[in-house]
């Protein structure tokens, strides 16, 4: 399932030629997959059509996310309603073993039932302030500093002050890890 489309005009335009645009969903109107979830072929396989849509338009997903329907409608690809979210099952899988990030660094198993939503932005390679707050709740959520970096593809030490708060103190917060530790913001 994981999706890391090279994007280029052919596709770009074979995509959106399965989609029927309406005023609020943006049907999919190709192949679905069992789940009823919107299948487009890619050279090394298929990719849900949502999360395909996600990529194209908002950029791409971290490892290890889910793309989640604030609609309901499977087929939908509209990425007004597309949102990020997470699989706590999945992360709490990992933290349980010890931090090992096999499992999430493939990306290649998610279960969309159990999607938690982190919030309704993301994407950009720029860090901007949504996109901090993002990078919060995933390290709240027990990914590693590294795993958000590459997500982002941003380097490591912008994660850290990132999540920190170090630079991004107005957008700041504090919180608890999965093991019950408490981190803050550093201080000015
Ligand atoms: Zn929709």
């Amino acid at each position: 399932m994981s999706t890391r489309i090279e994007w280029n005009h052919n596709r770009i335009k074979r995509f959106w030629s399965r989609v029927d645009k309406t005023n609020g969903c943006w049907l999919w109107t190709g192949w679905t997959d069992r789940d009823g979830y919107g299948s487009f072929r890619i050279p090394n396989g298929h990719s849900r059509a949502h999360r395909a849509s996600f990529e194209l338009t908002k950029g791409p997903i971290p490892k290890g996310m889910c793309i989640l329907h604030s609609c309901d409608n499977r087929r939908c690809v509209n990425p007004d309603h597309l949102s990020i979210g997470t699989n706590k099952e999945n992360i709490y899988d990992r933290h349980l073993k010890g931090r090992d990030a096999k499992g999430i660094q493939h990306g290649t198993r998610t279960f969309p039932g159990r999607c938690i939503r982190i919030g309704t932005k993301n994407g950009n390679a720029k860090l901007s302030e949504s996109s901090v707050l993002q990078m919060k709740k995933l390290r709240e959520m027990g990914l590693l500093l590294r795993e958000i970096a590459s997500a982002y593809n941003v380097s490591i030490s912008t994660v850290g002050k990132a999540v920190s708060g170090y630079q991004w103190k107005h957008v700041g917060s504090s919180g608890r890890l999965l093991d019950g530790r408490e981190w803050m913001e550093f201080p000015e």
